[in-house]
């Protein structure tokens, strides 16, 4: 997908009004919700968040905030065996830095396990749910498949006074895992497999992150969902299109309750090329250790793209600029690496790294002579003014910016060539120095002082630029460098999905050399490293002896674009 292509699709998102919005237009003129718009985000606590949740988020909030709604962040914490307090933790941070706000409307769905108690009871009344007594395996050969229907169960025709009677003892803790559940009472027969007297609860003896062992049975999703929207009085209830087919059983729920009763919407999750972004898969990336942990740069996580150096801004724009569909799609991941370009162009500070440094020395330039160079700190935008980066006698160029026997049209530094060097001088190569095995471990060259960047009187052109740095005053850094996770689009499609692991997703340079300017870098500052790319210092590896930097993405468009 090309830059230009992007660009256009940024340009028209900004734009376009999704389907989404066309429905609360509606609504707002029919004043279905009395003028209201509350969304919600209903993250499960057992993992970190990853960039299709950031899609969530971005869409619920930015829904609230363009009708002037309000926006809930909602733990849907139902499921006590797979749920961590680190995860809660987590994701709070995570939806605080994309800068959705919920004020005070974080919430929690076990909060209201009583209130799910009582109209289940409240059903049980109707006459509408029963206790089962068939276990799990027997629940699935008695559901039927798409082409044949399932089959009642003999339970389902106990009186209103046995099944309040069993449930009660259900929650009371007289039975083992598995032993019962209940049951909505629906139709064995529905085309719809999901109405097929879904189960509404299960036993199980384990205790919760927030309500301890006061439960022994946790309410299903599809039972506990609705009623969550329904209770902090959601208009539009925003999920992805896997919950298309629960839609009829979240609307029975709802109905038969006769309580306020949301809308359902769903639209198509994000999918990202060359990565997953399944929890499960994402957690044993972890657990196995073939990452270092949920934060780690290369993974798709909020917490491992704001580590790399993404900005919340960034992730907001690609979560606009990739829309709202009703049919799933694969996303290219260079559409986020445009959106995270298009941000640090405009605030990056630039300076200069090399990453795999060639020994220069001057012969001409006086030895104690250190002079100061003004450098611009970013081209897009003048108030964030100038520096000054020392020049010396010993400077240390890429070593890629240098070749003994270039090919035709490579405009860097080659024998008896010349080159200017960024914000200073055009300089010679006179003379290759190389090691006992052949290889090149420094070059001697002159400089021509007449072209001073800036202020030189010399007419000379040289048809290449490249960055340096300083011998004496360079700083030793270490530099991470990230590629793709895996080696082909769509690893999911395979269940040997962890083959295709990226065996060179990190490269670690353990001795770039900086120019001093960047000595006090802060952890959150973005940097652009002169034709190397955006880099951030790492949170985790930066110490006070040796910073750490992250390649937050490569870049496109550079000065030097004439190789
Ligand atoms: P699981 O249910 O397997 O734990 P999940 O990714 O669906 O995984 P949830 O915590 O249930 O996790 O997701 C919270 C919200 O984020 C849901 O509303 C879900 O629809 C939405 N969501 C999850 N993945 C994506 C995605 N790739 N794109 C857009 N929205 C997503
Ligand atoms: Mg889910």
């Amino acid at each position: 997908m090309s830059e230009q292509h992007n660009a256009e699709i940024l340009s028209e998102s900004t734009k376009k009004k999704n389907f989404i919005y066309e429905i609360i237009d509606e609504d707002l003129k029919t004043n279905k919700w009395n003028g209201n718009v509350q969304t919600r985000f209903p993250p499960e606590p057992n993992g970190y968040l990853h960039i299709g949740h950031a899609k969530s988020i971005c869409l619920n909030y930015g829904i609230a905030r363009d009708f002037k709604g309000k926006f809930n962040l909602r733990f849907d914490d139902t499921n006590p065996s797979k749920e961590e307090q680190e995860y809660v933790d987590s994701i709070i941070e995570d939806v605080k830095w994309l800068g959705a706000e919920f004020e005070d409307r974080l919430f929690f769905a076990s909060d209201y396990f009583e209130q799910m108690y009582q109209f289940a009871v409240e059903l049980i009344k109707k006459g509408k749910t029963y206790v089962c007594d068939l276990n799990a395996d027997e629940i699935r050969a008695t559901r039927g498949t798409l082409t044949e229907p399932g089959t009642d169960c003999a339970d389902r025709n106990r009186s209103v006074e046995e099944n309040l009677d069993l449930f009660k003892r259900m929650r009371s803790g007289e039975f083992k895992n598995g032993e019962k559940t209940l049951r909505a009472k629906i139709d064995m027969t529905s085309p719809n497999i999901n109405m097929r007297d879904p189960i509404m609860y299960r036993i199980v003896h384990e205790d919760h992150q927030r309500q301890g062992n006061k439960w022994c049975i946790y309410p299903t999703y599809d039972w506990a969902h609705g009623l969550e929207d329904s209770l902090e009085k959601i208009t539009h209830s925003i999920c992805t299109l896997e919950f298309e087919n629960h839609r009829p059983l979240y609307d029975w729920f709802l109905n038969e309750l006769g309580v306020y009763h949301p809308q359902q919407i769903e639209f198509a999750r994000l999918n990202l090329n060359y990565t997953v972004m399944s929890k499960r898969k994402l957690l044993q990336l972890v657990k196995e250790n073939y990452v270092d942990g949920w934060d780690d740069p290369r993974m798709p996580t909020i917490s491992g793209l704001r580590r790399r150096g993404y900005s919340s801004e960034a992730l907001r724009d690609f979560a606009e600029t990739v829309g709202v569909a009703k049919r799933d799609a694969q996303t290219d991941i260079s559409l986020l690496e445009f959106s995270i370009r298009n941000d640090l162009n405009k605030r990056a500070q630039r300076a200069m790294a090399v990453l795999r440094p060639l020994k220069i020395v001057l012969t001409n330039y006086p030895e104690d002579k250190v002079e100061e160079l003004e450098a611009i700190n970013n081209p897009e935008d003048a108030l964030m003014g100038k520096r000054n980066i020392p020049f010396s006698r010993e400077l240390f160029i890429e070593q890629t910016d240098f070749m003994g026997n270039p090919p035709k049209g490579f405009h860097r530094l080659v024998p008896g060539g010349e080159v200017r060097l960024r914000y200073a001088y055009i300089i010679k190569c006179d003379e290759v120095v190389k090691n006992e095995d052949g290889e090149v471990v420094e070059l001697r060259c002159s400089f021509d002082p007449e072209t001073k960047s800036g202020t030189g009187t010399s007419a000379k052109k040289v048809k290449g630029t490249i960055h340096w740095v300083s011998a004496k005053q360079a700083v030793p850094v270490e530099v991470r460098l990230y590629d793709r996770l895996f080696t082909i689009e769509n690893p999911t499609s395979d269940e040997n999905w962890l083959n295709f692991l990226n065996p060179h997703s990190l490269e670690i340079i353990t001795d770039a050399l900086v120019e001093p300017s960047l000595r006090d870098a802060k952890i959150g500052e973005h940097i652009q490293f002169e034709r190397n790319g955006y880099f951030c210092v790492d949170p985790k590896f930066s110490t006070q002896e040796k910073l750490v930097f992250n390649r937050t993405v490569t870049l496109k468009d550079s000065w030097t674009s004439k190789k």
